[in-house]
């Protein structure tokens, strides 16, 4: 199917082609129809699906329909709430590129930064507003935000809002929506209180399913490399001597590990950033553009920094250390091999790391091949013996023996051992949620 099938207006599919597409992905085809009859839509997708299209795209044409009511010119008609300022900042992006040949007017809102250029663009007029929710509450109490003429709603990573403890805040959004309006929900996973909020939310809405988490990994070029924990800093020096990887995306535990990466790598000569937490939100952004621009060879992120991140033609994910979350592999790994671009997923798994190995591969129901072709290769066997010779020490998994580090959180304490000094940050994907707390993949489809 081509976009041209999809009766949309001159305007965006001119700015379609400037993007280069010329297919519209599975949700895309499935959504913007019932999304342009006006009706409300559950969406299952995580992002790398084409999602922030599926929902920008009809969103654009149905507002760019004249409104004769000249009152609501300045009113905001649709809002898009997502959990992070990252998302935040690339869906706005998406509305600037598909929207560029109309003439609507979108703003993006997020905290950690000053009010004033916000407040000013509201004031000047802003048709859809992208927001994070602690901002928009934040400045709807202090009156620069009404949301009484919104006529589409969008909530994007139902979920994650869930597990990053803003679904109180969301809550409070929703019941200052007018009742009569369109919604589209879209969330990765369906836990039972999203489900619940989706069955309260929505009208009749349709079902859209894409890809499911643990068939994403299935596209993506996976590798794994057992090392010592002392190796993987000159694996990793190694593996970026192949020129053919012109940007790598390098996931880290810790705040305090991606720094020391970065220092590492640029001792070396390698140009790299750190994004986490502990930046500003300037630095990480400038940090993402630097490595969207590919002046930055490899940005070095930590999980809950790259929520989101969306970097087109990234061809190289690199795990320094497993996740204690399977679900974060995949959404780790997912940053590459796009849109139907290749990618390529490399690991590096030391033996504390063994059964979060483990609980990947039952996730993703596939045994990783593992590379031996490099001079830090360990086989399983060794590895396990210089790991058994070593003084019993630091346990990844924490007290508790948790594999899904469950046992990290209540007491604020880190669930693991192996980084020493390294200051962990909360693990979103597992956050108030247990993999049998009745969260549930859509798709039949795929490996569970
Ligand atoms: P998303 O799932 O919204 O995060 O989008 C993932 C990536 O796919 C983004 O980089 C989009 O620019 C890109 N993309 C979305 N739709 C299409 C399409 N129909 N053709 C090519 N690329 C697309």
């Amino acid at each position: 199917m081509l976009f041209e099938e999809l009766n949309l207006i001159e305007p965006i599919l001119k700015a379609l082609q400037t993007e280069g597409y010329t297919q519209p992905t599975p949700i895309q085809e499935q959504s913007i129809p019932t999304i342009l009859q006006g009706r409300d839509l559950l969406g299952c997708a995580q992002t790398g699906t084409g999602k922030t299209a599926a929902f920008a795209i009809p969103m654009l044409q149905l507002l760019s329909k004249p409104h004769t009511n000249t009152k609501v010119h300045k009113a905001i008609k649709a809002l898009v709430l997502t959990p992070t300022r990252e998302l935040a900042i690339q869906i706005e992006e998406s509305f600037k590129a598909y929207g560029k040949n109309l003439p609507i007017r979108h703003l993006v809102i997020f905290g950690g930064v000053g009010q004033k250029a916000q407040t000013d663009a509201l004031h000047r007029g802003v048709d859809i507003l992208v927001a994070t929710p602690g901002r928009l509450l934040d400045l709807m109490n202090q009156g620069f935000i009404n949301l009484r003429d919104i006529e589409i709603f969008v909530l994007d990573e139902a979920d994650r809002m869930l597990d990053m403890g803003f679904i109180h805040d969301v809550k409070k959004v929703i019941t200052k929506l007018p009742v009569k309006r369109q919604t589209l929900f879209f969330s990765a996973t369906m836990p039972q209180e999203i489900q619940k909020l989706a069955d309260t939310i929505l009208t009749s809405p349709l079902k859209v399913e894409v890809t499911p988490v643990s068939s994403t990994a299935e596209k993506i070029k996976q590798e794994m490399y057992f090392v010592t924990k002392n190796d993987k800093k000159n694996l990793l020096i190694h593996i970026l001597q192949d020129k053919t990887i012109e940007t790598a995306l390098v996931f880290t535990r810790t705040k305090h590990g991606a720094d020391r990466i970065v220092k590492d790598l640029i001792k070396v000569g390698i140009k790299a950033e750190a994004i986490h937490g502990n930046k500003s939100q300037n630095a990480r952004q400038r940090a993402l553009t630097n490595f969207k621009a590919k002046a930055t060879r490899i940005l070095v992120a930590t999980d809950i920094a790259a929520r989101g991140i969306d970097v087109d033609e990234l061809a190289h994910v690199i795990n320094y250390e497993l996740p204690n979350i399977p679900e974060t592999y995949v959404h780790r790994i997912g940053r590459t091999g796009r849109a139907g671009l290749s990618g390529t997923a490399l690991s590096f798994c030391d033996a504390d790391e063994k059964d979060f190995l483990k609980d990947i591969e039952k996730l993703i129901a596939l045994k990783i091949p593992v590379t031996e072709d490099h001079p830090y290769a360990m086989s399983w066997q060794s590895l396990m013996s210089a790991a058994a010779e070593k003084p019993k020490g630091g346990n990844p998994r924490g007290q508790g023996g948790n594999s899904r580090g469950q046992g990290s959180r209540g007491n604020g304490k880190p669930a693991g051992g192996g980084q020493g000094g390294g200051q962990r940050e909360p693990n979103l994907s597992g956050a108030k949620r247990t993999p049998s707390s009745g969260s549930r993949r859509w798709s039949s489809k795929g490996s569970k």
